[in-house]
């Protein structure tokens, strides 16, 4: 017998004026009422950290996605949705660019995207669309290519009291600023991207006592709000808008022994919520297993613009799946290159096709998922020659698909992954087979609990001791150990996990700050400014360790040399606002009243109106009138 699902009208002009409705039911008006048979405008809306099992559309009972849903119920949902990797950058840069992570060139947070490849945005704007893009992580900062294309780009980072940049930001800042450019695109056709970081950890306030899984169910509560305040303020123009949520990956509690995402290639963590709703969109269930690389090919299609090829993805249709099965099935690919990029340890890269799947590995896995979905039994020894074939699938997903590589990760970038939870540091150790990932869980899960943000004091410092000693050689442990132990006044307990991680070579300067600012509290000065020198040599572009040479030179009695520190900081980043302070007090020393003065106002202008720093700035500038 022949299914025919209607599932979705947008690529397929003959069906759009009979209208769609959902499969197996009576078809029906178009779900929003509007007339337009080619969507106006696109809205993409990328939620990070979002499991599909956690919203109410997808059967989650506790749900409080009260506007997913509804978008749900107006538009088509993909039940078997999954990421092409479970990490924002290489996630993102598939859903942008219709292509696998081998083919884009991003496989890992902080690898740019390769250049020249082709994403939605340029495609867009050069069909003439305004093209505007607000992300809310720095995982996804313009830096990593995915600017390319878009007339606006927001990624601006709010500044600490010292005036180094956040990681990330509120979903609210995100969405004023995309109804701000919304507004101000008059006429033209938009394409505009919106991403939500709320779910991904810290989840929450783990101080507050509510239970760990409550506090993931309030953030994606808060990004669902965030989306309804965006869909309103659409406006009008929202039924003339196509409408695609989904998430960049899921996370895993405890699966697999698995804590976060990016470590394994799990559905845990791979498989997404997949919602588009629009105008004249079919309602209903997308039951075929589909890849975030077929968003971009399927927006192309609905808004009548050629997409650029080659493309991984295929459109999203409705005689997609016409038959009981595809045959042979639909591959599909995913990848981590994170065990490798922040442990030493293998890759995985894995295959789907129908109900298998394959992951290659030191020790290789197949699945059958019809009969095991949590992926727990592997068969790879019992069914070798299914587990061969999708195997040599791997290669055609991954073989000569590289695009010209685009800029290195430099050590700033470094440091700002790792604050949120990415690079945990360790790096291969060449000559050695790599390790399996799956044999190294348990340390990986310590990990990953440690950069969660949901241990703090006795406990965070018991959790890193515990890993050094499993593990003596890891810096990123004991780098955040020397921290925990400075967190509460124990310079003298944090030195010697400074030292340890000094000597590993760690790519950034963290390790010699940490020990810098002990060695300071203890009035060693001039061992303090050694260790600077050293900092500087293994990041010469930091404005913080500048920043701090310049404040132990004009601290230590020669101001004079400590100006050009300071001057150098604030050309990296002229918002660094205690280097500007440094360098004015550093004039006043020096007996250069007018510079002083100079500086004081310049920084009086850059600080916010509320910043606690401006009466101490105010005195300096009174002092020197
Ligand atoms: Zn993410």
């Amino acid at each position: 017998m022949r299914i025919v699902r209607l599932l979705s009208c947008w690529a397929c002009a003959a069906l759009v004026a009979t209208g769609c409705g959902r499969a197996g039911e009576t078809p029906g008006a178009p779900a929003t009422g509007a007339t337009a048979a080619v969507p106006r405008h696109v809205l993409l809306i990328t939620i990070d950290t979002l499991r599909a099992d956690r919203v109410g559309a997808y059967g989650y009972t506790k749900a409080r996605t009260p506007h997913l849903d509804a978008l749900a119920a107006a538009g088509l949902t993909a039940t078997r949705a999954y990421a092409t990797a479970p990490v924002t950058l290489p996630s993102h840069a598939s859903i942008l660019s219709g292509r696998y992570p081998p083919a884009h060139g991003a496989r890992h947070n902080g690898v740019a995207m390769g250049e020249g490849v082709p994403t939605l945005a340029t495609t867009f704007k050069a069909a003439g669309f305004a093209t505007g893009a607000f992300v809310s992580a720095f995982p996804l900062d313009r830096r990593f290519g995915l600017a390319a294309g878009f007339d606006a780009y927001g990624d601006r980072w709010a500044r600490g009291p010292d005036g180094r940049p956040a990681d990330e930001r509120a979903g609210q800042l995100t969405v004023d600023e995309a109804l701000a450019w919304r507004r101000s695109t008059g006429d033209a056709r938009t394409f505009l991207w919106v991403h939500l970081f709320e779910p991904h950890a810290p989840y929450g306030d783990a101080a507050s006592g509510r239970p760990l899984s409550d506090r993931y169910d309030d953030e994606i509560a808060e990004a669902d709000r965030q989306v309804g305040r965006l869909l309103d303020g659409l406006g009008a123009a929202r039924a003339e808008t196509l409408i695609v949520v989904t998430a960049d990956h899921g996370e895993a509690f405890g699966e697999h022994g698995e804590i976060g995402h990016s470590l394994f290639v799990y559905d845990t963590t791979l498989q997404v919520p997949l919602i588009l709703a629009g105008p004249r969109a079919a309602r209903g269930l997308l039951p075929d297993p589909v890849s975030l690389v077929d968003i971009a090919p399927t927006v192309l299609a609905a808004t009548g613009v050629a997409a650029p090829a080659p493309l991984d993805g295929e459109v999203l249709r409705q005689d997609r799946g016409v038959l009981p099965q595809d045959d042979p099935p639909r591959q599909l690919y995913a990848e981590t290159s994170a065990p490798f990029e922040d442990f030493g340890w293998s890759p995985l890269r894995s295959v789907r096709a129908g109900t298998s799947k394959y992951i290659l590995a030191p020790t290789p896995e197949f699945y059958d998922l019809a009969a095991d979905a949590g992926e727990t039994t592997n068969l790879a020894a019992a069914r070798p020659a299914d587990a061969a074939r999708l195997k040599a699938a791997v290669a055609t997903f991954t073989a000569g698909r590289a695009p010209a590589p685009a800029g290195a990760t430099t050590p700033e970038a470094r440091r700002r992954l790792q604050a949120l939870g990415y690079l945990g540091g360790a790096g291969p150790t060449a000559g050695q087979p790599l390790a399996d990932p799956k044999d190294r869980r348990v340390l990986a899960a310590r990990l990953a609990e440690v950069t969660s943000g949901e241990l703090t004091g006795a406990a965070l410092e018991a959790a890193l001791e515990r890993i050094l000693a499993d593990d003596p050689g890891n810096p990123q442990a004991a780098l955040r150990l020397g921290y925990a132990r400075v967190a509460r006044g124990d310079c003298r307990g944090a030195a010697p996990h400074f030292r340890a991680a000094i000597a590993a070579a760690m790519p950034t300067a963290d390790a010699h700050l940490g020990l810098a600012a002990c060695l300071t509290t203890e009035r060693r000065l001039p061992e303090a400014l050694r260790v600077l020198d050293q900092a500087a040599a293994v990041e010469p572009g930091n404005p913080v360790v500048l920043a701090n040479q310049g404040l132990l030179r004009s601290d230590g009695g020669t101001p004079a040399a400590a100006v050009p520190f300071f001057e150098r900081a604030l050309a990296l980043d002229p918002d660094l606002h205690q280097a500007r302070f440094g360098l004015a007090i550093a004039f006043a020393r020096t007996g250069d009243r007018v510079s002083a003065a100079r500086e004081a106002t310049t920084l009086l202008s850059r600080l916010p109106a509320g910043a606690p720093q401006r009466p101490e700035v105010e005195r300096l500038l009174g002092a020197l009138r």
